[in-house]
């Protein structure tokens, strides 16, 4: 086999190789669901015992101070930097991806008075939809309005009675990745300012905010950057627009002086004045634990990675699973697709729940999407041909029939 396109010698190759060890992963298993939940990092268990003995254990309140908490917001900001291209102040975490959103959409639309929209691509994850539909009428009686739109007519519906917009850098359903620079500059030329929403990008995907000129972003923790479940997410602003900007949140964590305690909010400078409430620290402790996963990662290398399991899944998916009427849904192209690779099959959920009993972990989305995620950090080349082949045997088999009625829950 051409060593190019054989996985087993592309493992011997792979500059990340080494990363995967890094991960407290359940041997044997096949993880494709870093898209949704990354994997706990093995440093992870000294972390938290170091945090409960000795810092909230031992000093309990003075901990606050002596293992600067209250920092941590920052400090993770600044690891989540460099994976998004964007400097050490741009970004802070902070609270979930909506409420982040909604904190930079309604610091946003009260900028543009004379306009009246709210503009949302339909495609984005459902929770950004319900985010700018509450913004929305929270803001009817001055005349705002929400308008969704289909993906591909999001950006000729950019245009002057738009106060702000916001859309995914890739598509949670396709992996369909969008243009960061051009669609900036798009929403740029109508005087637009527009709000990405990086949480399938993030950690997965190269990309350089600052170079593109991108204003405004939000992204998820708890997916491709390892933080945990229900890690805080982040948000970027870029350095000139950070202090005319006002969130609508204002608690105390983004006041200029906190311990003030002064009756009246004045925002603090910088990304400090995204910050609402006491930052959960057990949160963020994991949180810069799955950052640190990062360390010593060339982002060439990690979107290099990324693009080959996407491009070897979407090859050995049409040689071999074509016949069985598995249509890739993501982008062939691995210049227009995300870290994720989405395949459709009329009865994807009892394929997925199949693969999952054989110890392959994708999820599907309805009405017949099954994804897989390809978190270049730890999913090895023969991961995908394994996941590939597993997948053929149940169609062969069609052992699936007999899961075919089973339910499960589903989780972001
Ligand atoms: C996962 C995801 C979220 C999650 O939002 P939370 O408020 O952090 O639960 C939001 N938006 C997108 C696009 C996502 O993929």
């Amino acid at each position: 086999m051409d060593p190019k396109r054989d996985p087993a010698e592309m493992d011997r190759r792979d500059p990340l190789a080494r990363f995967r060890d890094l991960f407290d992963l359940p041997e044997g298993l096949i993880y494709l669901g870093g898209h949704s939940l990354g994997p706990p990092p093995r440093t992870m268990r000294a972390r938290a015992e170091r945090l409960i003995d000795r810092e909230w254990g031992t000093d309990l309140v003075a901990a606050w101070n002596r293992s600067d908490w209250l920092e941590l917001p920052e400090r993770i900001g600044a690891r989540i930097a460099p994976l998004v291209g964007a400097g050490a102040d741009e970004v802070i975490a902070a609270d979930s991806v909506s409420l982040n959103l909604f904190k930079l959409l309604g610091a946003l639309v009260v900028k543009a008075p004379g306009r009246g929209v709210v503009l949302a691509d339909e495609g984005n994850f459902p929770t950004d939809l319900y985010m700018a539909q509450g913004l929305a009428h929270l803001l009817e009686g001055s005349g705002t309005t929400l308008r969704l739109t289909a993906p591909e007519d999001f950006e000729s519906t950019l245009g002057s009675e738009v106060a702000v917009a916001t859309v995914s850098h890739v598509d949670f359903r396709t992996g369909r990745r969008r243009d960061l620079r051009a669609l900036t500059a798009a929403a740029r030329a109508c005087g637009v300012p527009l709000v990405w929403d990086l949480s399938h990008s993030a950690g997965a995907v190269a990309m350089r905010l600052n170079a593109d000129g991108v204003e405004y972003a939000v992204g998820c923790g708890y997916k491709y950057l390892n933080g945990g479940p229900g890690a805080p997410g982040f948000l970027y602003v870029a350095r000139e627009f950070q202090d005319s900007l006002e969130s609508p949140l204002t608690g105390w964590m983004g006041h200029a002086s906190p311990f003030d305690f002064d009756t009246r909010y004045r925002p603090a400078p910088g990304m400090r004045r995204f910050l609402t409430g006491t930052p959960p620290i057990l949160s963020l402790a994991a949180f810069e634990d799955g950052l640190r996963t990062f360390e010593g990662v060339k982002m060439a290398e990690l979107r290099g990675k990324s693009e080959a399991l996407g491009d070897l899944f979407h090859r050995l998916a049409a040689e071999r699973l074509a016949e069985f009427g598995v249509i890739p849904a993501s982008p062939a192209d691995a210049g227009e697709r995300g870290a994720q690779v989405s395949l459709r099959h009329p009865e994807g959920d009892a394929l997925v729940q199949a693969l999952n009993a054989r110890g392959v972990v994708g999820d599907f989305r309805g009405p017949d999407l099954m994804r897989f995620g390809l978190a270049p950090l730890y999913v090895r080349y023969m991961d995908v041909w394994n996941a590939v082949e597993a997948l053929r045997l149940i169609l062969v088999n069609e052992e699936h029939r007999e899961d075919r009625f089973r339910r499960r829950r589903r989780v972001p």
